[in-house]
This record gives structure tokens, sequence and C-alpha cells, in this order.
């Protein structure tokens, strides 16, 4: 299994040590958060594969970050919960976690708990994230269709296959040669032929392609897709 990236968000610094540790064991990149707002901004930053989330945080409680999370990922959440009551399980699993560990746990435990979460999302990720939806820009993976503020926009299979690459990792720079490897088997391209596909797709989606709002030249990388305003 590729190496996983798991954020903890948990204001205990003992539980939080002793999962690092194990997750690190398993080969994982760990980030830790110890309270609420920072958890959220971090897991908006890293994006990260799965979260281990205390529901007893200091300031915005653990149930709260669980509700805002879902509201913008499907990012697998595994809930630490304090008591043993039914209450706080149920809590958590209304707000949108995946699963629940109850205080005190083997850390065993966590560990294969979520790289269950993690197989169940790598199973389901082709079927829940066809669309990729960005503000004025929509491309819907299964149908092969991109719209432009609302508008479809006729992009040839290559020009979607480049899009659809860059834009399944925001933020990502995408080096050329990485970009011919990944969308190989449609049609043969080199590196000069990126930047021409690269050039037609601004034409076909930028509001302005002088000044591109989705696709954007990393100086001697290649591309990457933000949306900037
Ligand atoms: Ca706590």
């Amino acid at each position: 299994m590729a190496t996983a990236r798991v954020l903890i968000i948990e204001d205990e610094a003992h539980i939080v040590e002793v999962l690092t540790w194990y997750l690190r064991e398993a080969d994982w990149e760990v980030f830790t958060a110890s309270d609420g707002e920072s958890g959220l901004a971090l897991a908006r930053l890293e994006e990260p594969d799965a979260i281990i989330l205390d529901l007893m945080l200091p300031g915005l409680d653990g149930l709260e970050v669980c509700r805002r999370l879902r509201q913008e990922s499907r990012v697998p959440i595994l809930v630490l919960t304090a008591r043993d009551g039914e209450t706080d399980k149920i809590q958590g699993l209304e707000a949108g976690a995946d699963d629940y560990v109850t205080k005190p746990f083997s850390s065993r435990e966590v560990v294969a708990r979520v790289k269950a979460l993690l197989r169940r999302a790598r199973y389901t990720e082709p079927l829940t994230r066809n669309v990729l939806s960005f503000p004025g820009l929509e491309i819907d993976r299964a149908a092969y269709t991109v719209s432009v503020a609302g508008r479809p926009a006729r992009l040839t299979p290559m020009e979607f296959q480049v899009l659809a690459l860059l834009a399944s990792q925001p933020g990502r720079a995408f080096s050329r040669d990485e970009i011919i490897t990944r969308v190989s088997g449609v049609e043969y391209i080199d590196a000069r032929t990126v930047d021409v596909h690269i050039r037609h797709l601004r034409a076909k989606i930028e509001p302005d392609p002088s000044r591109p709002r989705y696709l954007h030249t990393v100086w001697g990388v290649g591309y990457k897709f933000e949306v900037v305003g």
C-alpha cells in the first residue's frame, strides 16, 4: 500500500505521541493538531487520506469539527470517544464519522481501523468522486464532460485527460514528463505537445487565457491546477 497521510486531531499529548509512533511504524506520514480550529485548517491544507479525531477537544469540539469536515470532503474519519456511552458514538456517526474507537484503546486497533477505512475509501473513490467541482468549472470523469460557467466545453479526449489529471490534485505541480506518462495510452505526446494542449485548454476553459484562473505554469517544472480568484 502506498504511504498514507493521516491527520490526528487530539489535545492529549501522550495519545498523540503513541498514535504517531504506531502510524509511522506503519510507514504513514502523520500530521497533528491539538485543537479543533487548527485541525480544520490543517485538514484543508494537507488534504490527508484519513483523519483520527478526538471528540473531546478544547475550543471547537470534535463533533463540530467532524460536521464541518464532512461538509467539505469525504475523507475517512475515525473518532475517538472518551466515554463508553452510546450517545458519543451515535453523535459521532451522525456527524459524519466513518468509525469510532472508545478510550482507552489499543493503538494497534486504531491503526487497523484506519487501514480498513482507507481500503474502503479507495474502493469507493471512483464512484464518489467522479465529479470534480470548482468555482465556474465542473469536470465529470464518468461522463467525460466539462462545463465552464454552466455551459459545456468541447475538449478533445487528450485535453480532457490532461485537465482531469491536473484537477485531481489541485495545487500540485506536474512535470511535463509526468503528464506524458500519466495520460499516455490515449495517444502519443511529447513535452511540446503538452504545452499545446495546455494552450488549447486555456482557450476553452479560462475566462481570460492570458491571465489563467485554473491552469498555471510552474516555471522550470510544468503545470498545476489551482483556482485563483
Ligand atoms: Ca481530548
